[in-house]
């Protein structure tokens, strides 16, 4: 066989991770991207990458508690074996990247520096100051420049993905892309094609994600035959500053150096924060969860910031919704060192300096858990067998996805500086079973290979002509978009209601009725921005279409999915015996909540362009479910109940440890 060639959509971390990954062993790799690669949505992460490290092994941490605090982190609704093998790979990922250059802040002693990020206690998290993403994309790009000049990597900037050529096998086979400068169009044979296109932020108009991060790419492979896995789960980050244009992420890591969340006890209280005394404020995450305060999970804290404006009315302005997010009482020196980059954007957008005044922000749309399914191979110690070609494999044979636009690693809600771990690993570990897949191929479909090329690029030419000839549309597509966003943003965030979604299902209908009828207003065929956003405005609808329908069948609260109706009960009783029987239903209820629930949503996109919804059973052999309280002021009675229980069912504890997966852990 010919030495195979790869082609991986997307420059990002995760994108770029595999390409390195691949070209070191001997592959030939396209690398197609949208932007250029070192302006892909990656360059934005401010925060920091998770891996147990030296100075956490001495508190206790391990492997394994990485392992647990992202599977409790995600609501237990992410297969384990891949977050296991995750958790494992994180320190030698840390370490690769502190050795390809990155300048990780260091402490006096020149170790790396650490930082404490949401839903763990450890300090896990690496960072390079408040521009982590940046630093890790340029050396990742470093890499593959070097294996470009080596011959074995051809980037294509400036491209678009338009769809998986699939033969009549139904295996892919490579890729139809346009040039959108010459606005060409072209064919990509490959033994197989990596999608590392990011996330679908774009779909609620304003997101803290870059304006390329519409999900067109994967909107594109759904639709001709992949699957796409708990599309509804969509974090909603609990600080970013609100804007007009834009939502400003303020990263969690501002909350990692001691910054603290609260609003006046009075309502809209007009004073200057710095006058308000601090038996007039209320540090509500801090009073609500002592044991994780400020650095609770996301969907969480976004919850709780979400109920204090608008369910107690204690929102810090009366017009907008916003809280304190103050830092005022960390030392200049150490902001500027380890905050630097966001602090400045803040400034920057805001006017006003967070080093002095308390900064005021409010949750906005930052991440989509969701993304395409892809397959694992567990292996006998519980993680993933290497070389296996299901890694990271979606439904389509020789279709792989990694990066924020597969489902695999977060569950129902992503913790912090978890993301950029996941992307890297994902490049690195698929990159040998994509090369062990590519035998699967087989001469006769290369032979037929030109047919399916040459309709493929009459289909993407003739889509192309249609759009463009269409000057004459009623409707105009960036005030569609902007319906889009406010209808998702209203109906699918933080609070969930049925009759809403389902008006919105059929509201979104009624918006992609309308795309057809969209006229471009540029009509040339060079560079032609408003004919690339058309098309993947129209690649928005499937999307929003399956995340509104698995948010509606879904009928419980997890993670970053919450409908109030199913909302479970807060314990009320004070007395002892009333107390102990409120936590006993609480956990029948949840017992009989997982039983039902613990399951991956699969949306596969059915014949008339709908969501059709299956159900998968979710891998949770490692670790068996537990309540989710991260020691919430009232929560102790459910977790006495919820330990007894196991115990009396031996699960956990015991049992727990005799798994070949625990043998490595150090607790
Ligand atoms: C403001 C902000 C801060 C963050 N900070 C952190 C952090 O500190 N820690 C953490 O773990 N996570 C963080 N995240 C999340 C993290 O940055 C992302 O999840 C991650 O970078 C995604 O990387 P990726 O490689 O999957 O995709 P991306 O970096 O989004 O790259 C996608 C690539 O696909 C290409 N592409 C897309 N569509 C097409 C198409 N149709 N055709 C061709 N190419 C296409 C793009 O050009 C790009 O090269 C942050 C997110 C935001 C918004």
């Amino acid at each position: 066989m010919a030495q195979p060639r790869v082609l991986v959509i997307g420059g990002g971390l995760a994108g770029l991770s595999a390409t390195m990954r691949l070209a070191e062993l001997g592959i030939n790799v396209d690398l197609v991207s949208l932007v250029p690669v070192k302006r892909s949505h990656s360059v934005c992460a401010q925060g920091g990458i998770n891996s147990v490290n030296s100075l956490t092994r001495q508190q206790g941490d391990s492997e394994w508690k990485h392992f647990d605090d992202t599977i409790y982190g995600g609501d237990f609704l992410q297969h384990q074996p891949p977050v296991k093998e995750m958790a494992d790979w994180g320190p030698r990922i840390v370490d690769l990247m502190d050795r390809l250059g990155v300048p990780f802040n260091r402490t006096p002693e020149g170790f790396r520096d650490q930082r404490r990020f949401g839903g763990t206690l450890f300090k896990r998290t690496a960072f390079a100051g408040a521009t982590t993403g940046q630093q890790l994309l340029y050396s990742l790009d470093e890499q593959v420049r070097r294996w470009e000049v080596e011959g074995k990597v051809k980037k294509w900037e400036f491209w678009d993905f338009l769809e998986p050529v699939l033969d009549d096998a139904g295996r892919c086979r490579g890729a139809i892309c346009q040039d959108l400068v010459t606005m060409q169009f072209r064919a990509f044979p490959a033994d197989a094609v990596i999608l590392a296109t990011g996330g679908c932020g774009l779909l609620y108009g304003r997101s803290t994600m870059s304006m390329v991060c519409t999900g067109s790419a994967v909107s594109r492979a759904y639709r001709a035959g992949a699957w796409y896995g708990n599309g509804e789960f969509i974090q909603v980050h609990p600080t970013a500053i609100p804007g007009a244009d834009k939502l400003r992420l303020m990263s969690e890591s501002a909350r990692g150096e001691g910054g603290r969340v609260w609003v006046p006890k009075t309502p809209h209280d007009p004073r200057d924060p710095r006058d308000i005394p601090e038996s007039e404020r209320s540090y509500f995450l801090e009073e609500r969860y002592p044991k994780y305060g400020n650095l609770v999970p996301r969907d969480i804290a976004t919850r709780e910031i979400f109920d204090i404006c608008t369910n107690e009315g204690l929102s810090v302005e009366k017009d907008r919704l916003c809280v304190y997010l103050d830092l005022t009482h960390v030392p200049r020196e150490t902001l500027d060192r380890k905050l630097g980059g966001i602090l400045e954007i803040y400034e920057k957008f805001q006017g006003v300096d967070p080093r002095v005044v308390p900064m005021k922000i409010f949750p906005a749309v930052h991440y989509s858990m969701g993304g395409l399914w892809v397959d694992y191979e567990k292996s006998s110690t519980g993680g993933l067998v290497e070389g296996s070609p299901r890694n990271q494999q979606t439904n389509i044979p020789g279709l792989y996805a990694i990066g924020e636009c597969d489902y695999q690693y977060h569950g129902a809600n992503r913790l912090g500086a978890n993301s950029l771990l996941s992307c890297i690993f994902s490049g690195l570990f698929c990159a040998p079973g994509v090369i062990a897949g590519c035998d699967a191929g087989g001469k006769k479909a290369a032979e037929e290979s030109s047919r399916l090329f040459e309709s493929g690029l009459r289909r993407e030419e003739e889509r192309h002509r249609a759009l463009l000839v269409r000057t004459a549309g009623d409707e105009n597509p960036y005030d569609l978009h902007q319906q889009l966003g406010n209808l998702m943003t209203r109906v699918a965030t933080v609070v969930r209601r049925n009759e809403q979604l389902a008006a919105a299902y059929a509201e979104v209908c009624s918006l992609e009725e309308r795309w057809r009828r969209c006229a471009v207003s540029d009509s040339g065929n060079w560079t032609n921005q408003n004919v690339v956003f058309t098309k993947s405005l129209g690649d928005m609808f499937p999307l929003a279409k399956l995340i509104l329908k698995g948010a509606l069948q879904r009928d419980e609260c997890r993670g970053a999915h919450y409908k109030p109706d199913f909302a479970m009960p807060d314990i009320h009783a004070t007395d002892p015996a009333e107390k102990r029987r409120e936590a006993e239903a609480w956990c029948d209820r949840f017992e009989a909540s997982t039983r039902r629930w613990l399951k991956s949503t699969v949306a596969k996109c059915g014949p008339e362009g709908e969501p059709e919804i299956s159900y998968q059973d979710v891998d949770t052999s490692l670790m068996p479910p537990r309540p989710r309280l991260y020691g919430l002021v009232g929560g102790e009675e459910i977790e006495e109940v919820w330990k007894e229980r196991q115990r009396a069912a031996g699960v956990g504890g015991d049992a727990q440890k005799k798994s070949p997966a625990y043998a490595g852990a150090t607790t």
